[in-house]
């Protein structure tokens, strides 16, 4: 028979010692879904919907999003799929939704923050994502960028809910947020650290100036402080609710990361050993990162951990962690 065509990455992602850590993959569209699926991605852990929504003067309608959402969900028929809602505003600035004159719009109304001044454009995505999501055998969670509050989550929940979408989360990616995720995980099903925005927030660095790129990484101790915060938060909103549930088992609270830190081959056992569950990234980084996990166990990731959270910054954070991973050299 013909050989098998050698893919990136094929399976799920496993520690050495047998853990599973979810390796999904970021698309923006249905032709980066189709790529990510032939990568082998378990799913997608991000897909970020303003794509559909930018360089054009208004919203596109139901009709369009839901065949556009349809068309990355078929790419990962029975396997997970997060749909980001729209995160408009700072970066990607929308003309028909973003206040123009704000002094700092990476502070500004953005993200979920632009649902509070237009609820209608943030319902008729959700129309969108679940009537793609009834027509498709996908899981299909759904997440809210640029979160603050626990009422923010709360509200976006409640939201998703009435459109039947059970699965309802939000991303971490301000520092308030990670500090708050014991209360942000009450009716949020789960998160999903966004790490370049959460360097951005808790280093004072906007990510866009090359000038601040010495700040501007993920590697910063106190970041992964927060990274660890907002894990030990999920934990404890899990374990306040095992009581109620008894012979259901605890209440699950999982916490991905989909930042670019994801993809980086000597950061992502450290993540794992913050308590992070799932990675996504850019397809081409899959190979890499599943295989420094397969040699990589649960403790030694956490020993990885508590070495970049003692260190006194970034750079003696990657440089204790690369001399403990002498494979990736
Ligand atoms: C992030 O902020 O880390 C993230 C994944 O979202 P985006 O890069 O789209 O802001
Ligand atoms: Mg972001």
């Amino acid at each position: 028979s013909a050989p098998r065509v050698q893919r990136t990455f094929a399976g799920q992602g496993r520690t050495a010692d047998g853990v599973h850590v979810e390796l999904l993959a970021n698309v923006a569209d249905p032709a980066s879904a189709k790529a990510a699926a032939a990568a082998g991605a378990e799913g997608v852990g991000l897909f970020r919907t303003e794509f559909l929504f930018l360089g054009r003067p208004d919203e596109p309608g139901v009709d369009e999003q839901t065949r556009t959402y349809h068309a990355v969900l078929d790419a990962f028929a029975g396997r997970k799929v997060v749909v980001r809602t729209l995160d408009a505003g700072a970066d990607k600035p929308l003309p028909f939704l973003t206040a123009e004159g704000e002094p700092n719009p990476a502070l500004g109304v953005r993200g979920l923050r632009t649902a509070a001044l237009h609820p209608d454009v943030l319902e008729r995505q959700l129309e969108a994502i679940a009537a793609a999501a009834a027509r498709s055998d996908a899981d299909v969670w759904v997440m809210a960028p640029m979160v603050a509050t626990p009422d923010e989550a709360d509200r976006f929940v409640a939201r998703c809910a009435a459109h039947g979408l059970a699965h309802a989360g939000v991303m971490i990616e301000v520092p308030a947020a990670a500090l708050q995720a014991r209360w942000i995980l009450e009716e949020a099903t789960f998160a999903s650290l966004g790490t370049n925005d959460l360097t951005q927030y808790a280093m004072a660095a906007d990510r866009e100036l090359g000038a601040l790129a010495e700040l501007s990484t993920t590697w910063q101790p106190a970041v992964l402080r927060l990274v660890a915060a907002a894990c030990e938060g999920a934990h404890v909103a899990e374990r306040a609710h095992e009581d109620d549930r008894g012979a259901q088992g605890p209440r699950e609270r999982p916490v991905g990361v989909c930042g670019e830190a994801a993809g980086d081959p000597a950061l992502a056992p450290v993540l794992v050993g913050l308590g992070v569950t799932s990675l996504s990234m850019a397809p081409a980084a899959l190979g890499d990162i599943a295989a420094v996990l397969a040699t990589t166990t649960l403790e030694r990731c956490r020993r990885l951990a508590r070495l970049a959270l003692g260190s006194r910054d970034a750079w003696a954070a990657r440089q204790a962690v690369r001399a403990a991973l002498p494979e990736l050299d």
